[in-house]
């Protein structure tokens, strides 16, 4: 029984330390996606630091740009400022062009006038310079004519000159505003040639700007997709989790439920070897049909006793149970004969099945009928000394597979 009990107990305990544990989800599922996720955690932390890196380079080429739309903000200034000198110089030019002019026709003018009163005077003949000084009639009247003359060509003289010097100061001056106009100029053209520069430099800080923050852009959008992927990972993960979690514990409940049912059966199989192991004594299932062990006559050969009796005994003889002890049903089964014969007197039959029956002979009275179902103990009749019978005793037969067999190797060897 124990090997038996032991057993049963182990395989409980083994059953329910092996519940199967086939999930829907496993947790190797929910790690492979934490690693996937801490991956993708690192290709983020790579993306911020190259945005990050791209950010602090915009800022830099706008500081630059800045710098320089400052620097050609001053050039452009002194452009214009140039520009308005060059104007201005050029309008001077321009009027002391115009004063030239007039002063070129005032002389031309007053040359023309000067030849025509020469060659009018020469013409006249009495005008003449030279006439005037060779008509004169003393030498007082030579100095005055010569005064005369000489005030005449001196004045002509004077005029003549100071339209020649306004000619030279006019030219000197214009000379000198061509000058400044051509430094004005120069200074203009370098002007413009650092502007260009400037203009060339800040292009290219556009360009840089534009590319910088075209590479921004796209290291934004990986890193978005990015962190989209990680979003839609980490819901996995949560929603995996819940999933395994639930199915652990329905699990776990299911283990228990299993566990204890499994306990129930084994307590119910292990009563039942008990009740057995009480009821048998001993192998076959066979109990003692009364409570008296004593064997007055074995299995087998024997001389009939007094005559009276089988020369072959078929069964045992248990006595020492005087008239009117109970007799019980060595095994449940099925009562097929309860009857009088004249050699076993009141017996009773019961059918075990498989061809097994148990036989009770000699017995005062029978308490059960042909056709009745008993439970081993239950009490088939009380015991007597009727038919082919010496004194009380219960005489009792086990018949296997047809063939009657000795009780003891079931009972045990009695008293
Ligand atoms: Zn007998």
């Amino acid at each position: 029984m124990t090997k038996t009990l032991l057993s049963a107990l182990l395989a409980v305990l083994t059953l329910a330390a092996m519940i199967p544990t086939s999930y829907a989800v496993t947790r190797d599922e929910i790690d492979t996606l934490i690693t996937q996720a801490n991956g993708l955690q690192d290709e983020q932390a790579a993306l911020d630091q190259q945005i990050t890196a791209y950010s602090s380079g915009i800022a830099e080429a706008l500081e630059q740009k800045a710098a320089l739309d400052a620097e050609i903000a001053v050039i452009a200034e002194e452009v214009a400022a140039l520009e308005a000198k060059i104007a201005d110089c050029e309008e001077r030019i321009y009027a002391a062009e115009d004063d030239l002019r007039q002063a070129q026709v005032k002389e031309a003018e007053k040359y023309e006038q000067f030849c025509q009163r020469v060659r009018a005077m020469e013409e006249q003949g009495r005008m003449n310079y030279w006439m005037i000084l060779f008509h004169a009639t003393s030498f007082a009247d030579f100095l005055t004519r010569l005064d005369f003359v000489s005030e005449i060509m001196q004045a002509d003289q004077r005029v003549m000159d100071d339209l020649r010097t306004l000619q030279e100061q006019i030219a000197a001056k214009r000379e000198e505003l061509k000058e400044s106009h051509q430094e004005l100029e120069a200074a203009n053209a370098e002007c413009q040639v650092k502007q260009a520069e400037l203009d060339a430099q800040r292009e290219a800080a556009n360009q840089l700007i534009i590319e910088l923050e075209a590479n921004r852009a796209e290291a934004e959008a990986d890193r978005n997709i990015l962190t989209e992927e990680a979003e839609r990972i980490q819901e996995e993960i949560l929603r995996l989790s819940e999933t395994l979690a639930r199915e652990e514990e329905e699990a776990r409940i299911r283990a228990e439920q299993e566990a204890a049912e499994a306990y129930r059966l084994m307590r119910e199989r292990m009563s039942a070897e008990l009740d057995d192991f009480v009821m048998s004594a001993g192998s076959g299932g066979y109990i003692w049909p009364v409570s008296s062990h004593r064997i007055t006559s074995t299995f087998g050969g024997r001389a009939s006793p007094g005559g009276i009796g089988s020369t072959n005994h078929k069964g045992i003889d248990i006595g020492g149970v005087g008239y009117g002890s109970t007799v019980h049903a060595a095994k449940g089964g099925v009562v097929i004969i309860s009857q009088y014969s004249t050699s076993y007197g009141n017996f009773v039959v019961v059918s075990h099945g498989s061809g097994n029956t148990t036989l009770y002979a000699h017995m005062s009275s029978r308490l059960v009928e042909a056709g009745q179902a008993v439970s081993q103990g239950d009490i088939l009749g009380l015991t007597g000394s009727t038919g082919h019978s010496t004194g009380p005793h219960l005489h009792f037969e086990i018949t296997e597979n047809g063939t009657r067999i000795n009780p003891l190797i079931y009972l045990g060897s009695g008293d």
